[in-house]
């Protein structure tokens, strides 16, 4: 089937949902989302939104903060639109109904503390902040007459005017939508948009180890790269210092704000070791406690740390962890008694597909929000709480912009298109291939594309990787389309994409660490590291 919308959103985290609701005053829009509606990062976000929300802080101490976090390839200009314009977007949650974690006078903000900041400044609903905002902007979404969400809706790849009309790539290329499997059918359908916007999450999926939920296999990025945009920065990825070390707990996140709120990592012998790695000790950015973590624990050869906050009273952590005590407690683990046992793991894309201050990338009408895209804001590494607050600004000032720029949105027709072409495809016969390669490839990037690199590494991983994408490029044409054999070429592609762009910076910067190059080099590359696929048809 053919289907016609003004704007086609793909992803129903907290920066696809905002935007639609902003641009849906103007236009039609149809957003699809892979699995369930709520299946996204944004619902398990714990910490919260970083803004400046009391008298204490400022607008430049947030700013110099995120700075100094991105560790000189922020862009200052972006990080001051994110900060300066943060308090109102949260203000505007409050508004659709998000409720935030009120001051003890019952009035402003109780606002968290988090590593890399030097104010409380995180709005927060307890350790359940994405899933209370996930909530109320799906109600927004519910009673919205202009949107159309279809849950089971898997975008494999961008609908590009030259590609389509079987004529050469060009600079001035327009994404006109995109093929999307109906999970519950089976059916390929083109979805023709005026404007598609990729708002789906990060590729935490990528690396063995993660705290991202089954859906952050980095379908965005991959897809903006085959269709011939440019993706930046993707060396820098984010592993979360504290991820639950329990085989049966699956990517259970321990938040940064117990840190904040006084956690002390210690090892196997209960001794405190962080401030042997940074002078910042506990509270150093995530970067530098993940090393420390790492270091750690190839210095003892332990399997994990601990994160000891038996210190506070009870109570207080029973009311200000209620998610992270209850999780910990169904495993055994009674956090008010005894150290929870952690380790690092993957846990956010700072690149991502390049866009503007617009949302808008190389390709004429294809936008990115969210994880997704590489905005400038967070450089070498992220600030913790950051990335809420970069999709909400950038999903308002994209709406804006979109708006102007397309007067009200609508559909242009489009000639007709061609429909997803898998003739001679059959029913898979060897499943067991498309297993078998998911576990290669995460294995492969977390052993040598990890927290700390090397040239050598590196160029294992290139070799593997090139020859892990060639059997399933054989086999994606061969056979007919699962998610699964979809999102397997997708990790592939992005898993390659973070070896080339490692690779290609020689220096340790933010969360890229290569041993063959320790220190920094300001000279050569304080740039972003930019790929985008040849002209090849
Ligand atoms: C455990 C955890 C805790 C976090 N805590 C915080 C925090 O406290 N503060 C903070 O600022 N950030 C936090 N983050 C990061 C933050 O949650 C995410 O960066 C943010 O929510 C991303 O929002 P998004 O809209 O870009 O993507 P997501 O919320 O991940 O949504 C992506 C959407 O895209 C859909 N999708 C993906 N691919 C396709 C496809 N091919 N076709 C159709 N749909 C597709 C998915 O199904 C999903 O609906 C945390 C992240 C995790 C994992």
């Amino acid at each position: 089937m053919t289907d016609y919308s003004d704007v086609l959103i793909v992803g129903s985290g907290v920066s696809g949902l905002s935007f639609a609701l902003k641009v849906a005053q103007f236009s039609k829009v149809t957003l699809i989302t892979k699995k369930k509606k709520a299946d996204t990062a944004t619902n398990l976000a714990q910490g919260g939104v970083a803004a400046v929300l009391s008298v204490e802080d400022t607008v430049d101490a947030h700013i110099a903060d995120t700075l100094c976090s991105g560790d000189g390839l922020c862009n200052e200009e972006i990080v001051r639109i994110v900060t300066t314009e943060g308090p109102d977007r949260v203000r505007e949650l409050m508004d659709l109904g998000v409720r935030f974690q009120k001051g003890k006078d019952g009035k402003g903000f109780d606002l968290g503390m988090e590593g890399g900041h030097s104010a409380r400044r995180v709005a927060h609903a307890f350790d359940l902040t994405g899933k209370e905002i996930e909530r109320a902007l799906l109600e927004q979404i519910a009673v919205n007459p202009n949107i159309e969400v279809l849950e089971n809706h898997l975008a494999i790849d961008l609908l590009i005017e030259s590609k389509a009309r079987g004529q050469e790539r060009t600079n001035g290329d327009r994404c006109l939508g995109a093929y999307v499997l109906n999970r519950l059918t089976g059916e390929v359908e083109t979805r023709i948009a005026g404007v598609t916007v990729l708002c789906t999450g990060g590729c935490g999926k990528v690396y063995l180890y993660t705290t991202n939920p089954d859906i952050a296999t980095g379908d965005g990025v991959a897809m903006a790269y085959r269709a011939g945009a440019k993706v930046a920065n993707l060396e820098f990825i984010q592993f979360h210092p504290t991820c639950f070390f329990n085989r049966e707990a699956k990517n259970f996140l321990i938040s940064e704000a117990v840190r904040g709120e006084g956690g002390i990592l210690i090892n196997q012998q209960g001794e405190p070791f962080m401030k042997k790695y940074d002078p910042r000790g506990d509270l150093a950015t995530r970067d530098a406690v993940a090393r420390g973590i790492d270091a750690e624990m190839k210095a003892t050869g332990a399997d994990c740390v601990f994160l000891d906050i038996t210190h506070k009273p009870a109570a207080f952590l029973q009311e200000r962890f209620p998610n992270i005590y209850q999780t910990c407690k169904q495993y055994g683990v009674d956090l008010t008694q005894k150290p929870i046992p952690v380790v690092p793991a993957a846990h956010y894309m700072c690149g991502g597909v390049l866009v503007d201050e617009w949302g808008r990338s190389s390709i004429t009408n294809l936008m990115a929000l969210g994880e997704t895209a590489c905005t400038g804001l967070h450089g070498a590494n992220r600030l913790a709480s950051n990335s809420l607050l970069e999709a909400l600004v950038y999903a308002h000032n994209a709406a804006a912009k979109a708006i102007l720029d397309h007067k009200s949105i609508t559909f242009e027709p489009t000639p007709a298109l061609p429909p997803w072409d898998d003739a001679g495809a059959i029913d898979s016969d060897e499943v067991i291939m498309v297993t078998h390669s998911w576990n290669a490839v995460r294995r492969l990037m977390w052993n040598y594309v990890g927290i700390v690199r090397s040239d050598k590494r590196l160029e294992r991983a290139k070799r593997r990787i090139d020859m892990i994408q060639s059997e399933i490029n054989e086999y994606y044409w061969d056979f007919k389309i699962t998610p699964d054999l979809i999102e397997l070429r997708n990790i592939a592609t992005v898993g390659e994409l973070i070896i080339r762009c490692a690779t290609h910076r020689k220096e340790s910067r933010g969360l890229h660490y290569n041993i063959a190059y320790p220190g920094k080099n300001d000279l050569r590359w304080k740039k972003d590291t930019v790929l985008r696929r040849p002209f090849v048809s």
